[in-house]
């Protein structure tokens, strides 16, 4: 009885010791959270395939990347601020607007935001039902209209165009709050006439509207699109490619942002180091893990559409991949 209590105790204690031991290990383990969007946006699966690049050598380095699903760019950027994300993925506009303090964080420049890399386009994405009539940007007035959940980078993009337009919520006979997940059953349901979402194609959200119900995509041009492409540096004409989705063969003219990555200058260079390492020497598996990003180039990654300093992990290694200048 003795014999086997004594065994007991040195095999807990033995336990004991591997337990302490994976204890260290798991200390040494760094947990990074990466806010994106709605699951049947870009955002979403791409902070995916960014996580599965840091993670598939974690054990190397130690950081183990998860993604979140969000409400989009200004929440990633409220929840970054609160120390909730330490990585999202922001809209251009709303990476510059955060940084600086403009609205809707007027006078509270986040001073501690970080550029990362730029990712896709992202044009302004008008789906209408085919039976409303809508082929315009200005036929949306007197429709029901989903302009975006207040988290969303389209609803930013929205407000600022509708200022434009000197448009309110009582232009439309609804302006609805739907995250970009509920758009396209809202939209096939006939809850509303059209939706504006910001986001890079293909996408989920907008395969799921046109091949559910008879749907068009209209151009948003003009005179109020033109002068804020001439007035902000973060706006660009764009076009969504005819062909794409069903319903709409030909191409149609818009404007759009681009997608970032975005941190935090707090947030351990060593991390950040890694996370962009992890998807540059994965480049080629990078861009085929979604349609999106075949274009992606890394130059043109590293050094347009930020407009927050790069945080210093990301400059270290873009300087010895000789994309950056040294003095930089
Ligand atoms: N651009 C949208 C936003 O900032 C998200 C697009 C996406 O989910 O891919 O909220």
């Amino acid at each position: 009885m003795k014999i086997t209590r004594l065994a007991g105790l040195f095999a807990a204690s033995a336990l004991g010791g591997a337990i302490v031991a994976g204890d260290a290990q798991a200390q040494d383990t760094r947990f990074i959270s990466m806010g994106t969007g709605g699951v049947t946006g870009v955002y979403y699966p791409v902070g995916g395939a960014i996580c599965r690049l840091v993670n598939m050598d974690r054990r190397e380095h130690g950081i183990r990347c998860a993604v979140e699903s969000t409400g989009g760019s200004v929440f990633n950027i409220n929840a970054m601020r609160e120390q909730d994300l330490e990585f999202g993925v922001v809209q251009s506009d709303v990476q510059f607007n955060a940084y600086e303090g403009n609205d809707p964080w007027d006078d509270e420049p986040f001073e501690e935001l970080r550029a990362v890399f730029s990712l896709h386009a992202e044009p302004l994405t008008l789906v209408a039902r085919a039976d409303a009539g809508i082929e315009h940007l200005d036929d949306l007035p007197g429709n029901r209209v989903n302009i975006g959940n207040p988290g969303s980078g389209q609803r930013a993009l929205m407000d600022t165009l509708m200022a434009e337009k000197g448009w309110d919520h009582g232009t439309f006979s609804l302006a609805s709050e739907l995250a970009s997940a509920e758009q396209a059953q809202a939209l096939c349901d006939n809850m509303i006439d059209a939706f504006a979402f910001t986001v890079g194609h293909p996408a989920g959200s907008i395969q799921e509207a046109t091949t559910t119900c008879d749907t068009v995509i209209v151009p948003a041009t003009g005179e109020a699109v033109e002068s804020l492409v001439e007035q902000f540096p973060y706006y660009f004409p764009a076009t969504i490619p005819g062909g794409m989705y069903r319903g709409t063969d030909e191409d149609v003219e818009t404007f759009g942002v681009g997608a970032t990555i975005v941190t935090r200058g707090d947030v351990d260079e060593d991390v950040v180091y890694t996370f962009v390492k992890a998807v540059f020497e994965n480049f080629d598996t990078f861009r085929d893990l979604h349609p999106a990003l075949a274009n992606l180039q890394p130059e043109i990654m590293v050094t347009q559409g930020l407009s927050a300093p790069l945080h210093p992990g990301a400059e270290r290694f873009y300087q010895e991949q000789g994309w950056l200048e040294e003095d930089s």
